[in-house]
């Protein structure tokens, strides 16, 4: 049997575009089709422009601390207008880049949803199309609570729509984009409530950099509501009645869910083709990213994974190559890092101590000051804090996190050296770079406990 195309790919995301990429670099004739926008999440409603908004929230704080440093700096307020107005443009240019480095590539592109017909056939826009091989990398989508009056409250893409800065917000949730959106919006100056179910917010995070997080961002003014969950939303002359278990209410302008999200897989006629799916929707894959057909395969967030943009990338360019350039290989899921863009930014790699000592014996090594900077603005809540957790047994640093400024930069280097297996020695033997916060990380000297000592109880 012939096929009309060796490999098609369904999604136009970080994972989509690179994996569609390759293979046609590896000489694969290569279908893909988007529906929605090129670079998906990422570049149009997601990383690209929360990043471009971080930056904005801390231009404020920034202009204020500079006086400390003799300038004297008058603020005329934020004008969202002019940021929205550079934040699209620049993911106008980044989304038509991905689409011009897949036809450079030589990939065939469809503006159009793709559903599958039977496990070769995919039914793209108007046409019918077959496929050897067929890639599902659909991404995900933010979820709203299911509560009465869900339908008034926002999703994190409506954030690069708003016509202006809301003035009363309620953030719900607390992970990556609740934290993010409740300090860009802090930032700009909304008064924000981030109302979350857990004791500290960030589930999954090391607890000390959860607690730390929690008095940072109640140094900068977000209203912390742990311990609480959402249960309606009414509006009463235009404005909004966020009702919480508590059974107190908040008038807010908007609701932000930030709730998680659901793998898109629904309507896409994955019992037609025969891949099967978990009780989430997330599209169930092997190790090798093989579906329950073993020429489907998933990438990206709708295997519900790690659902990290370069995650995306490193694992669509293995397939691609294990695939069409005859050079078989994975992208490891251990040790991946990360950051939250709050302010200030965590930065993680490897276990935290609470994974870590339920291995074994771990020794901590902790240090919590304050940067240099701030030791002349005086600007409260913009402590460091750094942590190394280390196995008592081999010395490999297992873990490595911060609370601090440049906490995502920092990290990535830190990553290189968790994944290589460094230990505590290889850390200390490291010369610091002088003045920095970096340099904390190779002197850290005293161990401030052992595994499970002082642990706080996971709460949830
Ligand atoms: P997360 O899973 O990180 O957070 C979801 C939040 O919603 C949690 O606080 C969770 O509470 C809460 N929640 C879920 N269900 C309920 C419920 N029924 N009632 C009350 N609260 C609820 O998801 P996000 O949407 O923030 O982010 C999705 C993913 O996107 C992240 O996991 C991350 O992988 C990625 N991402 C990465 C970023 C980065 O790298 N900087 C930025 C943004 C997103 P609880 O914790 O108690 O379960």
């Amino acid at each position: 049997m012939t096929y009309d195309f060796d490999f098609f790919v369904i999604g136009g995301g970080s994972a989509g575009v690179r994996c569609a990429r390759i293979a046609a670099g590896h000489g694969a004739r290569v279908g893909i089709a988007e529906e929605r926008f090129w670079g998906g999440t990422c570049v149009n409603v997601g990383c690209v422009p929360k990043k471009i908004m971080v930056n904005a929230a801390e231009y404020g704080a920034w202009a204020e601390d500079a006086a400390a440093f003799g300038w004297n700096l008058t603020n005329h307020g934020h004008d969202w207008a002019k940021l929205a107005a550079a934040r699209d443009a620049e993911v106008a240019r980044l989304s038509g880049i991905y689409d011009k480095l897949l036809k450079g590539a030589g990939c065939n592109t469809f503006d159009a949803r793709a559903t599958f017909l039977d496990a070769h056939t995919l039914q793209v826009g108007e046409q019918r199309v077959t496929a050897e091989r067929i890639v599902i990398a659909t991404g995900g989508t933010a979820q709203r609570l299911d509560i009465p009056g869900a339908e008034l409250g926002f999703i994190s893409d409506d954030l690069f729509t708003l016509p202006a800065l809301p003035r009363r917000v309620a953030v719900l949730g607390s992970g990556y984009i609740a934290l993010e959106f409740a300090c860009i919006l802090r930032g700009l100056g909304a008064e924000v409530d981030l109302i979350y179910r857990a004791p500290l917010p960030l589930r999954g995070f090391d607890d000390d950099i959860r607690a730390a997080l929690a008095e940072a961002l109640t140094a900068q003014g977000i209203r912390l509501n742990p311990d609480v969950t959402p249960t309606r939303i009414t509006t009463v002359d235009g404005e909004l009645l966020l009702g919480l278990s508590t059974n107190f209410v908040r008038e807010v302008d908007a609701v932000f869910f930030c709730t998680g999200r659901l793998p898109n897989t629904r309507g896409l006629g994955l019992d037609a083709a025969g891949v099967r799916c978990a009780a989430n929707g997330a599209v169930v894959v092997d190790e090798d990213h093989a579906t329950s057909q073993p020429h489907i395969f998933a990438l990206g967030d709708v295997i519900d994974r790690v659902n990290l943009t370069p995650m995306a990338t490193a694992t669509g360019h293995a397939l691609a190559d294990t695939l069409f350039g005859n050079r078989p290989r994975k992208a490891s899921y251990e040790n991946v890092p990360s950051a939250v863009f709050t302010s200030p930014p965590v930065g993680t790699v490897g276990l935290t101590e609470a994974e870590a000592a339920k291995r074994g014996p771990v020794d901590i090594y902790l240090t919590r000051f304050t940067p240099m900077r701030h030791t002349i603005s005086r600007r409260e809540g913009r402590k460091t804090v750094m942590k190394l957790v280390v196995c008592q047994r081999t010395q490999r640093v297992l873990g490595a996190h911060m609370l601090g400024e440049d906490a995502a930069e920092m990290m990535q280097g830190i990553g290189i050296a968790v994944a290589m297996g460094a230990t505590k020695q290889d850390f200390d033997r490291t010369i610091g770079i002088h003045p920095t916060a970096a340099e904390e990380f190779v002197t850290l000297r005293t161990r401030v406990r052992e595994a499970g000592a002082g642990v706080r109880a996971a709460a949830e």
